[in-house]
């Protein structure tokens, strides 16, 4: 049975709970599709489940953490009406409205009048051989998920961003010496978190290296490491290889549907209108440049009056 809403969201992070509230607020008794469990970035919460503290959302002076945060978010959707189910889209038709979303195979699982695009953004790899067969044996997309489980150990973390920063940082708290591998001479971190990390004695940072093979038959073993400058190669033994270096969109099942950037990323028109009119896209499906939990929120909100003026133009 296909079911008809007014609006329909699809993610739950920041963008998409943000949405939900507005729009329940506004009586449009809005329906998330807040994704699945899964060990990766795209399940129900979005990426801040998979994070430690949240220093920098604005209304928490001593910080909060991801998890708390969204778990307040939800809160706040639900009390004023939102429903959240716990699926994921497999396939949307945007050709005609009402638009459709699909659920598994067969018929619609949903029809509506308006969309709400906040499906964020997930890991990226480092494409190597095993990697996949290790997720969850050694490799990690997660400190806060699987730290614990590398107490004592020596582990690596590959990234010179802020969140490979903040996982060693985390990790710390865990492992016996956390490596740091960069792939160049210096991080792409915030100055701040460049300062904690860098006299953290705990990180030992290998400038100008690559991890070039991982290895270990049930669980990581051990490392690879390439010395990008003199192209030499050196083992580290190392348990745990938490891969932090950067993000895709989720946007796979809005090819051919809405008009997307080479970078897989959602174009945008104004606001937060996408290339379909009723369309609208908020969160880190959208932006690659700030990426924030607040820019994040705040692009959930635009989308929410966004589709609640447009169906009030369409006579909704
Ligand atoms: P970034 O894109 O900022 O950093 C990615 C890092 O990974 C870079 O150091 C990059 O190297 C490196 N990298 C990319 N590909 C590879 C590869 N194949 N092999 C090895 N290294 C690689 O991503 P983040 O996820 O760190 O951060 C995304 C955004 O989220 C940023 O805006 C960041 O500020 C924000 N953020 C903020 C936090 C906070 O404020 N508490 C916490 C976490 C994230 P190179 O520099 O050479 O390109």
């Amino acid at each position: 049975m296909t079911e008809h809403r007014n609006v329909l969201i699809l993610g739950s992070g920041p963008a998409g709970l943000t949405a939900a509230v507005y729009t329940a607020r506004a009586q449009l008794e809005p329906l998330v599709l807040e994704g699945e469990p899964s060990s990766t970035s795209d399940q129900p919460g979005g990426q801040l489940m998979l994070t430690t503290e949240v220093e920098n959302f604005p209304g928490f002076p001593t910080g909060v953490t991801g998890p708390e945060l969204m778990a307040s978010m939800r809160e706040q959707a639900l009390r004023f009406g939102a429903e959240l189910v716990t699926a994921k889209a497999s396939a949307v038709d945007f050709s005609a409205r009402p638009f459709k979303i699909f659920v598994g195979d067969g018929e619609p699982a949903y029809t509506a009048d308006a969309v709400i695009v906040a499906t964020g953004a997930r890991s990226l790899m480092l494409g190597l051989d095993g990697e996949d067969r290790l997720l969850g044996y050694g490799v990690s997309t997660c400190a806060t998920c699987d730290g614990f489980f590398f107490r004592g150990q020596e582990i690596a973390v590959v990234g010179g961003g802020d969140s490979a920063l903040e996982e060693a940082m985390f990790l710390t708290r865990f492992a016996s010496t956390v490596h740091l591998i960069v792939r160049r001479d210096q991080l792409r971190a915030s100055k701040i978190m460049q300062d904690r990390a860098l006299s953290n004695e705990k990180i030992t940072v290998h400038w100008n290296t690559q991890v070039a093979a991982i290895h270990g038959d049930e669980k990581l073993a051990s490392l690879t490491l390439l010395d990008t400058v003199t192209g030499e190669e050196r083992g580290l033994s190392a348990t745990g290889l938490f891969v932090a270096i950067g993000h895709v969109p989720n946007t796979s099942i809005f090819e051919g549907q809405l008009s997307l950037h080479e970078n897989g990323y959602i174009a945008m028109g104004e606001g937060s209108r996408t290339s379909v009119e009723g369309v609208f896209a908020c969160g880190d499906v959208q932006d690659h440049v700030y990426r924030q939990a607040i820019t994040s929120a705040g692009s959930g909100c635009m989308a929410a009056i966004d589709a609640e003026r447009f169906l009030e133009s369409t006579g909704h």
